[in-house]
This record gives structure tokens, sequence and C-alpha cells, in this order.
């Protein structure tokens, strides 16, 4: 369809006028024809079918019944008075009711007489009752003709209230429909649509705003969503590529001695098979000119580390310094000391950088590192300071990459000349629709097997009032020399409240397991750090027996000897936020527990957030649960994408459509990665168009 025509300003519409298109630029952020066209109905009343009243189900459908009303009462109620209709078909009872409009209904509604019934219906009081109904004499109803699927288009508050119906935007998009004479451009190579049977663009797009059948909507459906995800893929993936062929990173062609060494004579145990995978992908990676960018997830104790440890060696073997940076001092001393180890086997030389690294070590440390001598940094933030300067940094590993924003990580880059490989890990499992769509650019690699001989910990729902056998289960778990950390929930807004009921927590808790038989630590946001690093430290050398904290403790802390993990409130956390807390505990040979405390009041979210913990303690499965009870603009890093912003797909149900879609793009760019064949030609003019001004939709037609 010419572009002129899709561009032409929306009140230039018959029928639309400058108000009518003023209030649909304001409340809809619709400007143009095509805009309007892309308008998609978010529901579709279905006509079609009629139900019996012991068919009628509680569920947000709207639904259509035929059967009379044999009586009308009015019924006092707090503010003002409801008109309530006995309506009965031959399988039995439910009410219609009206809050207003009472006159007119009376003196209109026939007793006795068929109706057709039309609207939501809820179940109160044992009845199902339908309010404000939309209502038809049967006789004249059955006469009528009528499309069999209507569609809802989306609408406001103000948009309704000024007269903006649902029908007028029906009539508004038929009239737009009539005056394009339905000319639209196919934006799918033919062949692409043969082998998917993919209905064609016109066909779709009639078929979604006029939809004849059900069968008809919904290839139109697929279609249109197969189409919107195609072309999000081709930007990410063109995207990728570009950065590719633009930044260079060091290729390290040799896999050498280090890595050879440590893998055949210091291998501490076997790595799993998704172990060695990753590491394939990575060296891969690290072997050709492009830079790496490479986002390494897998679920906490999947063993990251070893990985990380294995890609640094590449690095070394090619004459390379790489660095390791963590978000907190204590899991920067962890990973320091682990490393350390496997360094010394080797002849390897490491150093540990933090905030609290004294000035005499720094200088040191700051010229062997610029000299080259130094090849492996181990550290925090402080690696991003002015004074660190790399001989020849070939690769930096992210760990826990939610605490680090990317501005943080280009500045590690611009201490080089050419950047650095990066590889991002992350314990937050991403639902793979997800990552697909929002990280699309990135390359994921994904650990998603645990080490062998795991104990899977145990995981339970406990009410508030039960709260005496679970300290009586503590202190067998202590008597056995393990160890428990309680947690407490600490948000924002209400952090007063919250603080005063950790510290209510901690009261009783010190009373309930005194002094000199237990150990008990606090840990919080609100302490200074040194206390908290002091604290932490005891906990961690096994001198307390219960650590008692707010999500202070969520990030990556290592006490394989804390086997049992309480959290309070657990109704009040996030599915994620419930995950990375119970990883904290299962780290070591024994059985590990979790315990989610709650009062016994429950949302029906909570519930499954409970009953998901409870079931699994896979991490994509709880991500995936996740992104269904929360919608992808809750989730991290999702408010940066484009993935709200779709018209008509939705990633937390369409991702096997994005996986087609992903993987025919990947196909069509490998084939012809200009788009320069003849048959791609609408692709490439189509992509252009998207790049031109705002969002995807607005430029595909
Ligand atoms: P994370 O992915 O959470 O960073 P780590 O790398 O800290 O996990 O590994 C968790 C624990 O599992 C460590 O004690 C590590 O030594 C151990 N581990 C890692 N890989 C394996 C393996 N293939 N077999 C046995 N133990 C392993
Ligand atoms: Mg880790």
């Amino acid at each position: 369809m010419s572009q002129r025509f899709l561009q032409t300003p929306i009140e230039y519409l018959k029928g639309m006028g400058p108000q009518r298109g003023d209030l649909l630029r304001k409340e809809l952020g619709i400007h143009t024809f095509q805009d309007l066209m892309h308008l998609f109905p978010n529901r579709y009343l279905d006509r079609t079918t009629y139900h019996k009243i012991n068919q009628l189900r509680n569920s947000n459908a709207d639904v259509q019944v035929i059967g009379k009303i044999i009586n009308l009462k009015t019924v006092a109620q707090k503010r003002g008075k409801r008109l309530v209709a006995t309506f009965v078909d031959d399988t039995g009872t439910m009410e219609l009711v009206w809050f207003r409009g009472h006159k007119w209904i009376r003196e209109h509604l026939k007793i006795n007489e068929p109706y057709v019934v039309f609207g939501k219906v809820n179940l109160f009081n044992g009845l199902f009752s339908m309010p404000h109904p939309d209502m038809e004499v049967w006789k004249e109803h059955k006469n009528k003709r009528r499309a069999a699927l209507q569609p809802l288009y989306p609408s406001t508050e103000k948009l309704t209230n000024s007269g903006i119906t649902n029908k007028l935007m029906r009539s508004l998009i038929a009239q737009l429909f009539q005056d394009s004479q339905l000319q639209f451009r196919e934006t799918l190579p033919e062949a692409l649509r043969a082998e998917l049977r993919l209905m064609g663009k016109k066909e779709a797009m009639i078929s979604i705003h006029f939809p004849p059948h059900n069968s008809a909507l919904a290839k139109a459906q697929y279609r249109l969503k197969f189409e919107e995800l195609f072309y999000v893929q081709l930007q990410l993936i063109q995207k990728n590529l570009l950065h590719k062929s633009k930044f260079k990173g060091h290729p390290f062609p040799e896999v050498g001695a280090y890595f050879n060494t440590f893998y055949e004579t210091h291998l501490p145990f076997e790595l799993t098979d998704a172990q060695k995978r990753v590491i394939k992908e990575i060296r891969n990676d690290l072997g050709s000119v492009a830079q790496m960018n490479r986002l390494l997830q897998g679920d906490v104790g999947s063993g990251k580390t070893i990985v990380a440890f294995m890609s640094m060696l590449i690095a070394l073997d090619n004459g390379f310094q790489a660095c390791l940076m963590a978000p907190t001092e204590i899991l920067a001393v962890q990973h320091y000391q682990g490393l350390q180890e496997w360094c010394a086997l080797m002849d390897i030389e490491i150093a540990l950088l933090t905030g609290t690294t004294k000035a005499s070590e720094r200088k040191g440390l700051f010229s062997d590192l610029e000299s080259g001598q130094l090849q492996l940094l181990v550290g925090t933030h402080a690696l991003l300071e002015d004074p660190v300067v790399f001989h020849n940094l070939g690769l930096a590993i992210i760990d826990e990459q939610h605490r680090f924003g990317v501005a943080q990580r280009s500045k590690l880059w611009k201490k080089n000349v050419r950047p650095p490989h990066i590889l991002v890990m992350t314990a937050t499992p991403i639902p793979r629709t997800l990552a697909m769509s929002l990280y699309g650019d990135l390359d994921i690699s994904t650990i998603d097997e645990l080490p062998p001989g795991r104990k899977d910990i145990k995981t339970v729902h406990r009410y508030d009032a039960n709260r005496l056998n679970v300290f009586r289960f503590l202190k067998e778990e202590i008597a056995k020399g393990r160890q428990v950390y309680i947690v407490y929930p600490l948000i924002q807004e209400s952090a007063t409240m919250d603080y005063k009921d950790l510290m209510d927590g901690y009261e009783s808790i010190v009373r309930e397991f005194p002094l000199p038989q237990y150990q008990v630590s606090i840990v919080h946001g609100k302490m200074k750090s040194t206390d908290k690093d002091y604290e932490m430290e005891r906990f961690v050398k096994g001198e307390t027996n219960i650590m008692v904290a707010t999500t202070v403790i969520e990030v990556g802390v290592n006490v394989p000897n804390a086997s049992v993990m309480v959290i309070e409130s657990a109704e009040r956390f996030g599915l994620s936020q419930l995950h990375q807390l119970r990883g904290r505990v299962g780290r070591g040979a024994e059985q590990s527990y979790c315990i989610l405390m709650t009062g016994a009041k429950l949302s029906e979210d909570a519930k499954t957030r409970l009953q998901t913990m409870v079931q699994t303690t896979d991490g994509f499965e709880i991500a995936e649960t996740d992104l269904k009870l929360r919608g992808p603009g809750n989730l991290m890093g999702t408010q940066q994408s484009g993935m709200l912003t779709l018209q008509i797909a939705d990633i937390t149900k369409d991702g096997p459509i994005l996986k087609i879609a992903r993987s025919y793009a990947q196909q069509l760019l490998q084939k012809d990665p200009n788009l320069s064949e003849a048959a791609h030609q609408n692709v490439l003019f189509t992509l252009r168009e998207i790049g031109k001004d705002r969002g995807l939709w607005k430029y595909i037609s």
C-alpha cells in the first residue's frame, strides 16, 4: 500500500474529524491511517454460542443466554438501590442486576418474554448474576444478521465518555479499509510464507478486524504475531552482526599450556555436559576476531566459577590478562580464595583488589598489572577506578550481572584500545523466550544441569501459628552442627515498619535461642559495612548458629554448612527472590531445607508462588512461572526493551512462535546477510521503514 496513503493524518478519515482525531492521538497514540490499521482488537465477543444457565462458569468471558424474566424487584443496599430480575431458562435460574436506570428498565422490560442477554457473569450468593446486561428480544435477535465475532478495540474512559464507542471504532476502521482498497504489501518472503503456511498479509489484516469465523481469526493472529516477532528478531540479530563486524576483539587462537594442564591434571571434578558445552561455546567466541559479548546463565550452584576460570586460562594462554569482577567484597574474596588455589598449581600470578585493599599493597599491584606480570585480577567495583591500568586485558568476567549497569561495563572497556571479550554471569535464570527477545543481541550460554550428587532442597510452607514446631526443628538441626538463615523482607516503601519487624523478630529469636548455648548474628542494610562484614565473617567461620538478615545476603555468599533457610513473610517476596534466597543453602553434603513462613491470609498469586517454590527447584521453571504471574513488564531489564510495546504478540504466551520466528530470521540473514536477493526486497524495505521512525509496527504494512 502506498506509504503516502498510510501516512495520512488520522483526522482526514471520513467520519473522524479534528476533534475525534485529536482524542485518538492523545489517548491511544494513533496519528495516521497506518496507526489505526494496526490498532488490533484485544478481545472478540463470540455471539455464535448460546449458554445454558447450568453451563455458566465463573470466568471473565462474556456469555450469551436465552431465557425470560419471571420476576423483577428492587433491593435496598448500602447506598441507593439495585434492581434485580430473576431470569430463567429450562436448566436453571440466574439474576440480572442494574444499579442505575431503574425507571426506564421497569417501564420497558417485558415479563415472560424470551430475551437474549449478553455480558459477564459473576457468582453471587450461589447464583450467577449479570450486571447491566446487553438485552435483545429473542424474536428480533434471531432475524438480525450480525458479525459472528465482534472485535473489541482497546479504549480509555475518556474515549468512551466522548462518544468514541467500540461501535464507532468499528465503523471508522471499516471506512479505512474501504478507502484503502485493500492494497496491502506483503512483508514476508513468499518462500517462507509457503513453507510455514502463513496467511497472506491482506487476508490477515482483514481477518483480524473482521473475522468471519474462529479459524480465520486464529490464522490471522498467528501470521501477524509471527510477522511482529520476526522483525524484532531480524533487528536484534542484525545489531549483533553489526557489533561483531565493528568491534574486533583479541583473537585467541591458542588453547595452550595453562588450559590443557588444568584440564588434564588439575580438574577437581568431572565437568558436567552443560559445563563442557558452555566452555566450547566460549572457546569458539574467543577464537574468532569478533569481540565476545556473552551472557552465561546458570542456576545457583550450577558451577559457573570453573567455567569462568577456564575461560580466563585461554586468555592467559594467548599472553593476555583477565579479570573477574564481583558485586560485593565478600564475594570477591570468596572468588579470590577459590581461584588462588587453582592458580598456585600452575604458577599463575593472581591478586585481589577491593575497596579495602591497603594503599601500600595497591602500589605494587598497580605496577605489576601495568607491566603485565600480574595475570589475573579479582575484585569489586574497585577494578573500574582510574589508577587500574592493565597491560593487555583480554577478557573481563562480571559475576551477578544485575548489580552492574551497562555504563559501568563500558567503563571497563574504555581502558583499552581494543575492548576485552566480555562474559557476564548471572544466576537469575531468564526464561528462554524472554532472553531471546531481550538479549537477542547478546549471545547466551546456559548451564541447565547441576553437578551430580546434589540433594534437592526440601521446601515446605508453614503458617505463623506453627512457629514453635519450626523453632524445634531449627534446634535439632543446630544440634547436628548445622547453621540457619532467617530472612526478613525489607521493602523500600514500608522500610520503617519492616525494620521494626526485623528487630522484633531478632529479639524473639534471641529469646528462643539464648546465649551461651546459641550465637545469633544479625545483618541488615542500615548497618555500617564494616559491622556487616564482621558479622558475615563470624557466620562464614561457623562461630554463630543463626544469621538473622534482610535480603542483603541474597547475592552469592557461600556457606556450605548452612543448611536451613527460613523466609519470614514469604508471601511478600517475588518468586525469583525466593529462589535466590533458597540458593544460599544446599551447598554442602547435608540435606538442606527451606521453610516459607506466612500468615494465614494469602492472595491467589501468593499461593501460586509458594506452591511453585514447594514443587520445584528448577530455576528456569520458576522464572517461567514468574513471567506468567507478573508479565514481562515487571521482570528485570524489560523496561528498556521493545518487548513492552508489542502490538499483538505476547512473549508470556507466544514463546513457541518467537522461537520459530527467531530461527527463520537467523536463517534468512545467514543466507542473505545484506538482503540483496530479489526475493527479500520486501524484507529490506520493511526493515528500512521500521528503522525510520517510532515503533516497529507503525511502519509495517
Ligand atoms: P555458581 O554457578 O553458583 O557460581 P559455583 O561455581 O560456585 O556455582 O559452584 C558451586 C559448587 O559446585 C562449588 O563448590 C563447585 O566446586 C562445585 N562444582 C562445580 N562444578 C562441579 C562439577 N562438575 N562436579 C562437582 N562439583 C562441581
Ligand atoms: Mg557464583
